[in-house]
């Protein structure tokens, strides 16, 4: 068994840390460790939060690597904390025109920068429905979208249940203690873990990620 660690080279790393965004930078390893053994299963890799597309370089360059596809899926109209006078507010995705936020441009130049574009399909549109339409076994599937419960159930609902066996389950700001963030991934996490459907693969900070079992295998 391999012991190297899977880092991602250089270029994707500084093109990562280059991007807008909220993935730190140990758990972006961590996620790119899991995106690239979850690749070799030879399905897509799914990602629900795109924003910018800072971790969406780190799934695209795995996904590259495996000669598989990442999708990503936001509407680019920002999550609640994200809107004009919320903790997380950028007034440089705001369209001028419209008044509302619009992260699809930022997002198209990293990746562009980042030369992944033909690793990737992004979807444009509300998480829920674009599961609904979805008929394709993954590899991975990145919860990263909305943190109110409806946003963070749904997505789960919607895209866990396409998950191969083996596939990984990766879950973004999981705070078991609400002094440190929201509780809706958290819940997600738990709910996941006690459905028994999956084993814990890693931890890291706020990021997990399980892997699906076999149910056959007893
Ligand atoms: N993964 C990103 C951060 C994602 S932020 C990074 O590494 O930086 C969360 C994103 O989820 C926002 O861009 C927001 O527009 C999107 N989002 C929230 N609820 C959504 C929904 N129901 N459907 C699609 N996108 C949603
Ligand atoms: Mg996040």
């Amino acid at each position: 068994m391999s012991v190297t660690p899977l880092t991602p080279k250089p270029e994707v790393l500084s093109a990562f840390e280059a991007a807008k965004g909220f993935m730190p930078a140990d758990e972006g390893l961590a996620l790119y460790e899991a995106a690239t053994r979850a690749a070799r299963l030879g399905l897509p890799l799914l990602e629900v939060g795109t924003y910018c597309g800072r971790s969406t370089i780190l799934l695209a360059d795995a996904a590259r690597a495996a000669g598989v596809t990442a999708v990503t899926v936001d509407h680019h109209r920002g999550s609640e904390e994200q809107q004009p006078g919320w903790e997380y507010h950028d007034p440089a995705v705001v369209d001028a025109e419209l008044g509302l936020m619009d992260t699809l441009p930022s997002f198209r130049r990293t990746l562009h920068r980042a030369g992944l574009e033909d690793h990737v399909l992004a979807l444009v549109g509300r998480s829920p429905q674009a599961a609904k339409l979805w008929g394709a076994p993954l590899g991975l599937v990145f919860v990263d979208g909305g943190h109110t419960d409806e946003h963070a159930t749904a997505d789960y609902e919607g895209w866990a249940p396409h998950l191969a066996v083996d596939g990984l389950l990766a879950i973004h700001d999981v705070f078991p203690d609400p002094a440190d963030g929201g509780q809706a991934p958290y819940r997600v996490y738990v709910r996941a873990l006690e459905s028994g459907e999956y084993d814990e693969v890693s931890v890291t900070r706020s990021l997990r990620v399980l892997r699906r079992r076999n149910p056959a295998a007893v």
